[in-house]
């Protein structure tokens, strides 16, 4: 095959290799190995069929024939490294950084390199020594995020805040939610330490940082009525109405308990049915049922279940209305009715809380999700709810 047919084949081949092209400078690389053409294209064509051994074989071979080929280099060390051969990466990555002729931003580009290499390991301290070593516009930014991420992993709140902070100066992303969750957290371990006025100035801190973060509120009313503070508990989560509703799930037991103590469990019933008219939500349904039921008697909280029943997708609120149905049904009827009642149980949904971003399910609800660790992906109720009719 010629030269000028080669870079027509290899063209297309780069396309189709966005995550590779993300990890090396491919322009670079084909500068480089322009003198051995068919190595290379057997090389991405592994990669291509997500062959990684083999193509860490031909990559390897080729940059033995290209010792002095960086890009190859890193190309190879990446590839150790996703496929979790830590100390092969780190050996080409670390090789790379005791060569003479790098450029400061290839310098910059290695040291992150093995810095990542260090994460990865869960060597902490080294990956922390690296990562604080990276210079240059270009790799700063992934170096900032990789250290939060790193003080996220072992609670050091402060440093992951600081860190934060310096990403968004760097970047002009906002990470005023990260940092106001930061905050929660050395609140609660204020909290655990029993200094409450300072967990309570951290809270205020996160509200500061972030207004619209539901967590902050919900911990400090927590907080407030572990305090035997009713009122002021009640106060703050009612905030939770005006730009976090769905949150107001989270905390309806909690405010049930507060109301009953203060002797104002009626306006609380009366509160919850005003805001399950604009944003139904199934934990606060179920609550309000309950409470309809507790405060009201049956025949109330059935006429509820009517209204829910209109207002979600949730067959449960069927039942009320059916056990209404079979205690006045005669014998024909009597048989239909159970049926219905045994369809409709085996229809209730699951109220499990599920990650809007990768789908894992809990049964409890997560600031953080176990499994992708984004912040805020879990919806405080599952049930699908219709919007108002
Ligand atoms: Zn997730």
């Amino acid at each position: 095959m010629d030269f000028e047919n080669w870079w027509l084949l290899s063209f297309p081949l780069f396309f189709l290799l966005g995550w590779l092209a993300a990890k090396i400078d491919v322009k670079e690389l084909v500068n480089e190995t322009r003198r051995i053409p068919s190595t290379y294209i057997e090389g991405l064509n592994f990669l291509l069929n997500e062959e990684k051994d083999k193509a860490i074989e031909v990559l390897v071979k080729l940059s033995l024939a290209e010792p002095d080929s960086v890009e190859l280099q890193f190309a190879v060390g990446v590839l150790f490294r996703d496929k979790g051969e830590m100390q092969r990466a780190l050996a080409v990555h670390q090789g790379l950084l005791d060569r003479p002729d790098l450029t400061s931003v290839q310098r910059n580009r290695a040291i992150l390199a093995v810095g990542q290499d260090f994460f990865k390991s869960g060597l902490y301290d080294r990956a922390e020594d690296f990562l604080k070593r990276v210079g240059g516009k270009e790799y700063v930014p992934e170096a900032l995020r990789l250290l939060t991420d790193l003080y996220v992993n072992q609670n050091d709140w402060m440093l992951a805040i600081e860190v934060a902070r310096k990403l968004q100066e760097t970047t002009g992303e906002s990470k005023k939610s990260e940092i106001a969750h930061f905050m929660v957290e050395i609140a609660l371990s204020c909290r655990e330490e029993e200094d409450h006025n300072q967990a309570l100035e951290w809270l205020y801190n996160a509200i500061d940082e972030n207004p619209e973060a539901p967590r902050p509120r919900v911990v400090l009313g927590d907080m407030l009525k572990a305090q035997g503070l009713y009122h002021e508990a009640i106060h703050e989560w009612s905030k939770l109405e005006s730009y976090a509703v769905g949150y107001m799930g989270l905390v309806t037991d909690s405010l049930i308990e507060c109301h009953y103590k203060l002797g104002t469990q009626n306006q609380c019933l009366g509160n919850f049915k005003k805001i399950i008219e604009v944003a139904p939500n199934h934990d606060l349904l179920v609550r309000t049922y309950k409470l309809s039921v507790e405060l009201e008697g049956h025949e109330a909280a059935r006429d509820l279940a009517r209204t829910f029943l209109k207002k979600t997708l949730d067959v449960t609120w069927a039942i009320p209305i059916l056990d209404l149905i079979k205690k006045d049904a005669d014998d024909t009827f009597l048989e239909d009715v159970n049926l219905l009642i045994e369809v409709t149980e085996k229809h209730r949904q699951d109220s499990g809380h599920v990650c809007d971003s990768c789908g894992f399910r809990a049964q409890a609800h997560y600031w953080r999700c176990p499994a992708c660790r984004l912040l805020d992906t879990y919806v405080p109720s599952t049930t699908q709810v219709r919007g108002k009719a």
